[in-house]
C-alpha cells in the first residue's frame, strides 16, 4: 500500500525531539502561548524574512484575524479564487463580507490576476491570493492591482511554507500572510495550529490584541477580540519541526521532480513550476480527463490518491446565498473536474513513486 500521507514516519524520524519538547512544556504549568510560542514566533518570522509573526490557533484564525487588521468590514467585497479550501472564503464570511471570486491562471491553478480588476467594484476593500498546493500566485500583478485601487493584500499561505517568487517567501509580501500548521501541511503541528506574520507594526499589533480578546493590558479589552491563542504544546513542537523544514522541502521538491519526469510522456498532464517560483509540493495534482477510473484504478491497486478539491466553492451548498451557477467560474470548474492529487511528502521512497508512474502511464483506466 501507498499511502497519500503518512504522518507516523515523518513522527518516527523526530520522535525523541519532539516527546522532550513536549514534556518540558506539560512540566512547566504554562499551557498557552508563553515562551516556546514567543520563541517560535521569532524563528518563523525570521525563517519568513518578515518582522512580525502572531501565533493563532489555526489557519482559519490567522486569515480572520488578518482581514479584521487589514479593515474589512461587513459588507465590504473581498476578492479571492474559488478553487481553494473553504477556509479562505468562511474565512471572509465570518466578518460579514462578501467572498467576490475570481477564475484562475490554469497553468497553475492560482487566481488570474488579468481578470481582478473586472471584478473591483467600490466596495471592494481587500484581495485573498491562494498559494495553492504550495506555488505563489503571480504576486508582482497582484501588489500592482492593489496599490492601484488602494486594496488590502491578505496572502492566504496555508499551504505554502516556505514557498518564494523571486527569492522573497510566501506571506511576506502582501499587507499579511497566514499560515497552517494543520497536521497535514507542509509544517504541521501535533494538533491545530496558524500564524499570521506581517512587515506592518500596527497589522501586528492589532493582530495581536484581536488574538487574546482585544486586550492591550490585562482584563483592559480595547475591542471585541477573540480566543485565537496557539497552545505551548503546539509552539514548543513546532520548534522542533521548523529545523527539519528546509530539508522536508527540498525532499517534497526531489519527489516532484521525479514525478513530473516520468509523467512527462504518460496520459495525464503533471502540474508545473512558474519560473519565479519555488513550488514547495504541499500537493502534487495531475490533470486527466479520466480522473475518477484513475483514482479507482489506483486505488485497486493499491495506492492512495485525493481531490484538491472536488468542488469549488462558489458551488458549494454552504454558500448557495452567493447566487453562483455553474459555468461561472469554468476554469476552476474543469480543474475541480479534473485534478487528481498523487501521494507527496518527505518520506515517500522514490520507489513508491516509480510504481505510481508506472501504473499511471499503463492507461489500462481508460475504458
Ligand atoms: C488548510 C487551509 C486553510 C485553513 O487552515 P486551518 O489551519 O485548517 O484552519 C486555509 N486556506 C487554505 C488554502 C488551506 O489549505
Amino acid at each position: 500500500m501507498i499511502a497519500f500521507l503518512d504522518l507516523k514516519q515523518q513522527y518516527a524520524s523526530i520522535a525523541p525531539d519532539i516527546e522532550a519538547a513536549v514534556l518540558n512544556v506539560l512540566r512547566s504549568g504554562r499551557y498557552v502561548l508563553g515562551e516556546e510560542v514567543a520563541a517560535f514566533e521569532t524563528e518563523f518570522a525570521a525563517a519568513c524574512g518578515v518582522r512580525h509573526a502572531i501565533a493563532v490557533n489555526t489557519g482559519t484564525s490567522a486569515l480572520h484575524l488578518a482581514l479584521l487588521a487589514a479593515g474589512v468590514t461587513a459588507g465590504d467585497e473581498v476578492i479571492t479564487t474559488p478553487f481553494t479550501f473553504i477556509a479562505t472564503a468562511a474565512a471572509i464570511r465570518y466578518i460579514g463580507a462578501r467572498p467576490v471570486f475570481v477564475d484562475i491562471d490554469p497553468a497553475t491553478f492560482t487566481i488570474d490576476p488579468a481578470r481582478i480588476e473586472r471584478a473591483i467594484t467600490p466596495r471592494t476593500r481587500a484581495i485573498v491570493p491562494v498559494h495553492l498546493y504550495g506555488q505563489m500566485a503571480n504576486m508582482d500583478a497582484i501588489m500592482a492591482i492593489a496599490t492601484r485601487h488602494g486594496l488590502a493584500v491578505v496572502e492566504d499561505a496555508c499551504q505554502a511554507h516556505g514557498s518564494r517568487q523571486h527569492g522573497r517567501s510566501a506571506g511576506s509580501i502582501g499587507l499579511s500572510g497566514c499560515f497552517s500548521f494543520y497536521p497535514g501541511k507542509n509544517l504541521g503541528a501535533c494538533g491545530e495550529g496558524g500564524m499570521a506574520v506581517t512587515n506592518d507594526d500596527e497589522q501586528a499589533r492589532l493582530i495581536r490584541m484581536l488574538r487574546d480578546w482585544g486586550q492591550d493590558r490585562r482584563y483592559h479589552h480595547v475591542m471585541e477580540g477573540y480566543n485565537y491563542r496557539m497552545d505551548a504544546i503546539q509552539g514548543a513542537a513546532l520548534r522542533v519541526k521548523l529545523r527539519q523544514l528546509e530539508s522536508w522541502t527540498e525532499a517534497r521538491r526531489a519527489r516532484a521532480q521525479l514525478y513530473g519526469r516520468l509523467l512527462a510522456n504518460s496520459p495525464v498532464e503533471p502540474p508545473s513550476e512558474a519560473p519565479c517560483n519555488r513550488h514547495v509540493w504541499h500537493i502534487f495534482a495531475v490533470r486527466t480527463a479520466h480522473r475518477d477510473q484513475l483514482q479507482k484504478y489506483l486505488a485497486r491497486e493499491g495506492v492512495e490518491t485525493g481531490l484538491h478539491y472536488p468542488v469549488p466553492v462558489h458551488l458549494q451548498p454552504a454558500y448557495a446565498d452567493l447566487g453562483h451557477r455553474p459555468g461561472d467560474f469554468p476554469t476552476s470548474e474543469a480543474a475541480a473536474d479534473s485534478v487528481l492529487s498523487l501521494p507527496i511528502y518527505p518520506e515517500l521512497s522514490l520507489r513508491a513513486v516509480e510504481t505510481v508512474c508506472a501504473l499511471v502511464g499503463q492507461d489500462a483506466y481508460v475504458s
